[in-house]
């Protein structure tokens, strides 16, 4: 067997010891003589490995106790429409922050539940940094505000938290969630798809303050009420249980490799090098705001574009995959999340460099 190195935005590459763990676990767990995904959700042995997940969770990012977890369905773009339709209450516009495609797709559905004030928007500079917290014009009315720190196409990430005083802040953290320490206490709400950087795709995490909870609409679909959520502890209905085991062994490795923090300077180190060989390169370039480059995911691109399916093609043989750019921007984009090692960012460079140098 060979595994490759992964640097896809999504789904993206598991630890491959995670890997091992369920497959070895597979077809009898812990002595049960079935598999995790033939439980029933409601059994004790089923619950025991959701209650871990979350705990774990909550150690790894230190989840305030005011605050619930829950473990929903439809990704991170059912939430689009789930946060208005739970958090506006009788607020009837909510503030949010434009930065790219993922923003933009958050207001675009919002704006089907409430006027969406857009506060501070990068587009004058095709997305390529982060607007700062003079920029944004802030409504004190507004239900919530906002914002994604992490925009996984555009490879743009914000470099603060931003102060919204009484409204609560809510942000989108699906691919850089537990890739550095944060500070939950500053949020309302943090959510995040599964599939960059936590387990398998179908599962998607919210962590909310409990005093958010029971002010949802009354047209909100049961199954999307994150009170109805918090109060049947994410099973009102079957939550998707395998996709939940593997990203409790997720957590389970994570903690391993010395929690958030421990994995925060690797995650550091990996990206500072590529940034580095990228910057003092002539054939590549980044286009982001320095202060603004995200560590999760690397946009970058050749001097001269008609390179581009040499360098694709050169990369796959090389066990380098999935680098090609997002359909929309084109170009080069290598997903660096946390199960991604060092070795394949080392790999990567020289690769780069290989390249460079034999068509220059
Ligand atoms: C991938 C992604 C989404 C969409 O996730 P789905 O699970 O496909 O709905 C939303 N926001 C961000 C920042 C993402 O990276």
């Amino acid at each position: 067997m060979s595994r490759v190195y992964n640097f896809c935005a999504g789904p993206a590459a598991l630890p491959t010891a995670v890997l091992e763990k369920a497959s070895a676990e597979m077809l009898d767990w812990n002595g049960m003589g079935l598999s995790v995904m033939e439980m029933s959700h409601r059994s004790d042995e089923y619950v025991s490995i959701a209650q871990k997940a979350e705990q774990d969770l909550r150690d790894l990012l230190h989840i305030p106790s005011n605050y619930k977890v829950l473990f929903m369905q439809g990704g991170a773009t059912a939430q689009f429409a789930m946060i208005p339709l739970n958090l506006l209450g009788d607020k009837k516009s909510a503030d949010y922050i434009n930065t790219g495609q993922w923003s933009a797709k958050a207001i675009k559905e919002a704006s089907r539940y409430c006027d969406v004030k857009v506060v501070a928007s990068s587009e004058d500079k095709n997305f390529s940094y982060a607007p700062t917290q003079s920029d944004l014009n802030l409504n004190p009315d507004a239900a919530y505000v906002h914002y994604t720190p992490n925009e996984t196409i555009g490879g743009v990430a914000f470099d603060y938290i931003p102060e919204t005083g009484d409204v609560p802040l809510v942000a989108d953290f699906s691919s850089s969630i537990l890739s550095e320490e944060l500070d939950v206490s500053k949020f309302g709400m943090i959510y995040a798809g599964a599939q960059k950087n936590i387990g398998p795709a179908g599962l998607c995490i919210v962590i909310i303050r409990e005093d958010l909870l029971g002010d949802a609409r009354t047209e909100t679909p049961t199954s999307m009420n994150y009170k109805v959520a918090a109060d049947n502890d994410s099973m009102y209905n079957t939550p998707p249980t395998y996709s939940w085991y593997l990203a409790g062994l997720v957590f389970e490795w994570l903690k391993q490799q010395g929690g958030v923090k421990g994995i925060a300077v690797i995650n550091d180190r990996k990206a500072s090098k590529l940034y580095k060989y990228i910057d003092q390169s002539d054939f590549y370039a980044n286009p982001v705001a320095v202060n603004n480059r995200s560590k999760m995911n690397v946009p970058f691109t050749l001097k001269n574009s008609d390179l581009d399916k040499a360098f694709l093609q050169g990369a796959d043989k090389a066990g380098l995959l999935n680098l090609k750019g997002h359909r929309s921007v084109g170009g080069m984009r290598a997903s660096i999340y946390n199960a991604v090692p060092e070795e394949a960012v080392d790999a990567l460079i020289a690769y780069m460099d290989e390249f460079a140098n034999s068509n220059s």
